[in-house]
């Protein structure tokens, strides 16, 4: 079913529910949602949560977050708290592994009939466009599952297409801007001349919460094509080595090795080797145009919007690495850098 632009209502500052306020994208999205004053809800899961994690929900409830504990798959949990809370927009930032979770939550939307945009978990590839190999297929199917079924519901959305995350692109980590960019080796990829698109995390969660009260983002796939932060890895290599002031050797990671690490499906390190392929060797974010009637570039809406350029954002991987160069860490530096705590520098399934 298409919803005709014409019956839905403008969302303003309407209630937001985030779900995956804890997760790597999803504190982007949250932090921006604040920030522009949104009345925000946060779904949390019940139980055990980090020390880190607890941390940063305080910093958000410090912000004016409401907290709501439930599960995402419970759909009468969910229904109540569409209802008692009046949330209009609902964003899902479930990770990899929960997307079909957001099934019920389509059906508990479809029943109170009052959401006015749904942002399934995207914030990645355009999924009907991208052709990774397997593990990564199996995820991106599981997102075109859940795109049909919110086409078929009716419940005006938005996907959000928000390309890589501002980093060095390793191709065995999921969160890859939780770590520096190599200091011993550049592992480039075939002949490390395939550009992407490389986004600053609250560069995606402004644009993002921009878009959820546009009009014109509805029912569409909204594409993030910075042309400032396109790069090939090589390209990339050479940043960081203008930025550090030292050359690093390079090693050809080719398209069979790539391959090869996408076939071990050791999860969740072959989903990514398999995306990373699909990126660096098939040219998945760039071999297509957003000329077609459900694509709009962002860039086009928001014209006067600025994009964190990618030198900037690999500033703030310096003091991560002051250590190697100067031999020794700047404690104020590293300080700063809250949310790329070397603490936190590891592969997060
Ligand atoms: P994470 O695994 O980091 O976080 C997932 C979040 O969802 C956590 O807050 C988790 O809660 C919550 N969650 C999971 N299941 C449920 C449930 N049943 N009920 C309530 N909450 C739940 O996910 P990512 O941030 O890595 O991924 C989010 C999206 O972003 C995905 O679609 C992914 O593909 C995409 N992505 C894009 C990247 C890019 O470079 N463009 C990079 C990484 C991800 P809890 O804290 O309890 O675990």
């Amino acid at each position: 079913m298409t919803v005709s632009t014409a019956t839905i209502p403008s969302v303003t500052k309407g209630r937001i529910l985030v779900i995956g306020a804890t997760g790597f994208m999803g504190q982007f999205v949250t932090k921006a949602s604040l920030a522009l004053e949104h009345p925000t809800y946060l779904l949390l899961r019940p139980g055990h949560i980090t020390p880190s994690k607890a941390l940063l929900v305080k910093s958000f409830q410090d912000k004016g977050a409401r907290l709501i504990h439930g599960m995402v798959n419970d759909k009468d949990q969910m229904e109540k708290i569409l209802k008692e809370n009046e949330i209009e927009v609902v964003i899902s930032l479930v990770g990899g592994g929960n997307l079909l979770d957001q099934i019920t939550l389509i059906e508990a939307m479809k029943s109170v009939k009052t959401i006015k945009r749904f942002l399934p978990s995207e914030f990645g590839h355009d999924v009907d466009r991208a052709d990774p190999v397997e593990p990564g297929l199996t995820m991106y199917k599981e997102k075109r599952v859940i795109r049909r079924m919110v086409e078929e519901s009716g419940i005006p959305f938005t996907n959000i297409c928000c390309n890589s995350i501002a980093s060095w692109p390793y191709h065995n980590n999921c969160h890859p801007s939780k770590l520096p960019p190599p200091m011993d080796q550049f592992q480039i990829y075939g002949d490390g001349n395939i550009k992407a698109y490389f986004v600053d995390g609250n560069d995606i969660g402004r644009l993002t919460m921009k878009a959820v009260n546009d009009v014109r983002t509805l029912n569409k796939n909204i594409h993030f094509r910075p042309s400032v932060n396109c790069y090939s890895i090589n390209e990339l290599a050479s940043l960081w080595e203008k930025k550090i002031g030292r050359t690093i050797p390079r090693v050809t990671v080719s398209e069979d090795d790539l391959l090869a690490a996408a076939a071990e499906n050791c999860i969740p390190e072959s989903i990514v080797a398999s995306f990373t392929h699909d990126i660096f060797i098939n040219g998945c974010q760039v071999n297509f145009s957003t000329n077609g009637p459900n694509d709009v570039e962002i860039g086009t809406l928001y014209p006067d919007e600025k994009f964190r350029c990618l030198e900037d954002c690999f500033e703030d991987f310096v003091p991560m690495i002051r250590d190697k160069i100067l031999g020794g860490p700047d404690e104020n530096e590293i300080a700063k850098t809250n949310d790329k705590s070397l603490l936190e520098a590891v592969p997060i399934t």
